[in-house]
């Protein structure tokens, strides 16, 4: 190849790393300035220019040219850095970057299925440049992050939670598919905008929608085979509980909103009892919101406390309560509830107001998972407290605008007693001379190290187990020094780490399982996880 296309090829290019024996080799000369950089002098410049920017967006769409550009160097940066620039690959920036993404792209990136693709979905596929699949992530668009329905737009979503697989995870990026299908949307504005690049029609529903991911899922195994893991990412609740369920038993899927949600947040509560005491099944939990994340995580809390106590599951249920919008989920509302809410009809007189139901439960844990900010008021706030020594207070709703209370009204309205986690990151607070260090629950923690552990075992299917021995790995990552802090998470620039641990636990419970098809199973596990990671140093070439 010549050296001109070399330079515009984002998975060779070093851009001014090619050293003086590569530029002769490879017909570089004339077509690069004089001066050789190592690529951390190159990081070092970006970030610089990075920094300059003030609008996130701005930020944004350089890192997609960067990655454009020069893919190896693209993802050092965001390793070193990942603190700094998760807020811009991800939540809350890439939230926006779908909001615009009809005018900000000259480039389209990741795989477009639409109604139109009909029929040929199996052709589709192979015009994608990479045969040996590894990651899915697929959404339909119709619930991004808090923002609702942005159609084909959410694009951003897959593409945004494929590069944290591999900063993060180690998955190497021809590994990666980014899927949107595109069944219409419902967004008017989107309808209207004569820039919107998806299907100008609304949403198809029931067999129509039911059949095109019908053939997308067939489609996909045929061509990449049993052990593709395939990642529903940001489909409503009407879809995703009745997808996870009816491809459960014949693909590798798992849905980050609702499976992912919980092993994170049932890591940070296991690493909260360190700080608060008891066991899981000596607490009581009440949340506000009954939708993908409550009940996802819900279901593993008392999946958990049923195996640590052998407690039936049906029991272990009734330690946990919902509200949602239309107050406490008890029996007498049984029969119109939707079919994910029904395991949390309990005995109870019907409550409307949440500061009630928590008078009336007297959890010592709430979670927020409504997408409501402001939920969590004093009252509600000071209910919790008046009724525990250590309330645990989690509110999860984003991007922040959403999130229930801030950290510093669980502080303050808790008078220092409360242990909080957010969804949406927050400063640490000042209280009575005090510093407190408030949790992120990031779902980024598990995701990534997850996939990582099944696909480095071969797993052919998800079970609940790997994703309670998840939640115990990131738990464990918690140490003395964090929880002096009052940290329930581990810091985020150890990720890699991280995500190793959890791969090494969940691949270790595959094999239990006698689900991973890698054999013989490595001896051991974390080093073959590390070993397995994608390490985005240049290479050198002859
Ligand atoms: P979802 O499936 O649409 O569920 C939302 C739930 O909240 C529904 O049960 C809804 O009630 C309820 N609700 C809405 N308004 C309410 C109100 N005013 N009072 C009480 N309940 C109300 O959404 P989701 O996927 O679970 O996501 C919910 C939120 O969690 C989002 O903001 C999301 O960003 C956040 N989240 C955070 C994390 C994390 O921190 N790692 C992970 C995932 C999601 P009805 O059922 O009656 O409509
Ligand atoms: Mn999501």
């Amino acid at each position: 190849a010549s050296g001109y296309s070399l330079l515009r090829d984002p998975h060779h290019n070093k851009g001014l790393a090619f050293t003086e024996k590569e530029r002769d080799a490879h017909y570089l000369c004339g077509l690069l300035p004089p001066q050789v950089t190592p690529q951390e002098l190159q990081v070092k410049k970006l970030m610089h220019m990075l920094r300059q920017y003030q609008v996130p967006l701005q930020k944004y769409m350089a890192m997609m040219d960067f990655q454009e550009t020069n893919e190896r160097l693209f993802y050092k940066l965001l390793i070193d850095n990942v603190e700094e620039l998760l807020p811009v690959v991800y939540t809350p920036t890439v939230g926006e970057a779908c909001q615009k993404y009809g005018s900000i792209f000259l480039r389209p990136r990741g795989l477009f299925i639409s109604l139109k693709e009909k029929g040929k979905i199996h052709e589709v596929l192979r015009n994608w440049p990479e045969k040996n699949i590894q990651v899915i992530v697929v959404t339909d668009g119709e619930r991004i992050l808090g923002l609702g329905d942005l159609g084909c737009q959410g694009m951003g979503i897959p593409i945004g939670k494929l590069s944290l697989y591999t900063a993060l995870g180690g998955v190497r990026p021809s590994a990666c598919l980014p899927v949107t299908i595109d069944v219409g949307t419902n967004n008017e504005q989107l309808l209207n905008d004569e820039f919107y690049i998806g299907l100008r029609q609304r949403r198809a529903t029931g067999q129509e929608y039911a059949e095109l991911l019908h053939e997308f899922m067939t489609a996909v195994k045929r061509n990449y085979g049993e052990k593709v893991l395939i990642q529903f990412e940001d489909f409503a609740n009407h879809n995703a509980f009745d997808l996870l369920e009816k491809y459960g038993p014949t693909h590798l899927v798992f849905n980050d909103d609702i499976q992912g949600t919980a092993s994170v947040v049932l890591a940070g509560l296991v690493a909260a009892l360190k700080l608060v005491g008891g066991t899981l099944a000596d607490h009581r939990f009440l949340f506000l919101g009954a939708g993908e994340a409550g009940t996802g995580i819900a279901e593993l809390i008392a999946l958990e406390i049923s195996k640590q106590t052998n407690m039936p599951l049906e029991e272990a249920r009734k330690k946990i309560w919902l509200v949602d919008s239309k107050g406490l989920i008890v029996k007498s509302r049984e029969d119109s509830l939707q079919h994910f809410k029904k395991p949390w009809a309990h005995d109870h007189k019907p409550i409307k107001e949440l500061v009630d139901a928590v008078y009336g439960i007297k959890p010592t844990v709430l979670i927020g998972t409504s997408g409501v900010g402001r939920t969590f008021t004093k009252q509600v706030v000071g209910a919790m407290a008046a009724l525990n020594e250590k309330p645990i207070i989690f509110s999860l709703s984003n991007p922040t605008s959403q999130s229930e209370c801030t950290a510093e009204e669980a502080y303050t309205w808790s008078k220092g007693r409360a242990i909080f986690a957010s969804g949406s990151p927050f400063d640490p607070v000042t209280y009575n001379g005090k510093v407190f260090v408030p949790g992120q629950a990031n779902n980024a923690y598990i995701f990534p190290g997850f996939g990582l552990g099944l696909i480095m075992s071969g797993t052919i299917r998800v079970h609940d187990d790997m994703l309670l021995a998840a939640s115990e790995a990131l738990a464990e990552q918690v140490t003395q020094e964090n929880f002096d802090k009052g940290l329930i998470y581990p810091p985020f620039k150890n990720i890699r780490k991280i995500s190793a641990q959890i791969a090494a636990r969940v691949a270790a419970k595959a094999y239990e399982l006698g689900l991973a098809t890698s054999l013989p199973q490595p001896k051991d596990l974390v080093k073959h996880a590390e070993s397995c990671m994608y390490n985005p140093n240049y290479r050198s070439y002859r």
